[in-house]
């Protein structure tokens, strides 16, 4: 069922993905790591609808997402970049096959940490972080989105790796097998994917070689 919230704030939360916080309405219930479609309700947008992720808790009084954006698209993204508090979402019905089920490793790909977000919220806020740990790959360090939150969640279980820029604190290139493993991920726990497509079939294929069970992969492509 699609309804209609205002924008509450819009800001950026790095140079490309904006955080956007509207009205939560009253029935609206999700579970973290699960997203819904949003359409701009603007002329010519209202049956444009791309899927996002919710970041909030499910508990919270309000809705957040975290979008990344792409100019060179002219799609929904760039049309975000021109919104203001005030204006107005739809949002359809809730859905996603991601879902916490228990202490394992998270794989993100730049935008594919959205449903990860709400995960370690919750965790973070029922003192479960655990031994839960949190790979995440993007181009360079001002990709990072929420780099101080998951410092300070995850400490050294936050494991960044960036493909287009070599910085003294974090791995440099890929992910691979051998990353994986020295990363300290226990190959008998639970692994959670979610990035572009290319990423996570290379993903779980260095997983499947790895000897990780296949009902073991929680993922989702973006
Ligand atoms: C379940 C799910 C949840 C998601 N949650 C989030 C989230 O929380 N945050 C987030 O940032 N993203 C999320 N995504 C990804 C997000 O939905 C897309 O980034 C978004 O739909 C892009 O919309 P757009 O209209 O800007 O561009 P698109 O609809 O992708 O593109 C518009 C047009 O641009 C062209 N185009 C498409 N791809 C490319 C390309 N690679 N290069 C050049 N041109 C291209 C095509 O002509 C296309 O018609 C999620 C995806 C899924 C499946």
């Amino acid at each position: 069922m699609k309804q209609l919230v205002k924008i509450k704030s819009i800001r950026h939360a790095t140079h490309d993905v904006l955080q956007i916080v509207t009205e939560k309405p009253g029935q609206m219930e999700f579970h973290s790591g699960q997203a819904t479609e949003i359409f701009i309700n603007k002329p010519g947008w209202e049956n444009e609808g791309r899927p996002f992720t919710f970041t909030c808790l499910p508990g919270d009084d309000h809705l957040e997402f975290m979008i990344k954006t792409y100019p060179v698209r002219r799609g929904v993204t760039n049309e975000l970049l021109s919104l203001k508090a005030g204006d107005k979402l739809i949002l359809n019905d809730v859905f996603g096959a991601i879902a916490y089920k228990g202490e394992g490793t998270f794989i993100a790909g730049g935008a594919g940490i959205t449903p990860f977000i709400s995960i370690f919220r919750n965790l973070k806020a029922q003192n479960k972080t655990g031994n839960n740990r949190l790979i995440f790959a993007n181009k360079t360090k001002a990709d990072i989105i929420l780099q101080q939150e998951f410092h300070e969640m995850l400490g050294k279980n936050f494991i960044n790796i960036l493909s287009s820029e070599k910085t003294k604190e974090y791995a440099y290139g890929q992910i691979t097998k051998d990353f994986i493993e020295k990363s300290g991920a226990s190959l008998g726990a639970w692994f959670y994917l979610c990035g572009p497509p290319p990423m996570m079939d290379a993903i779980e294929k260095q997983l499947i070689d790895l000897q990780v069970p296949g009902n073991m992969i929680v993922k989702e492509k973006f």
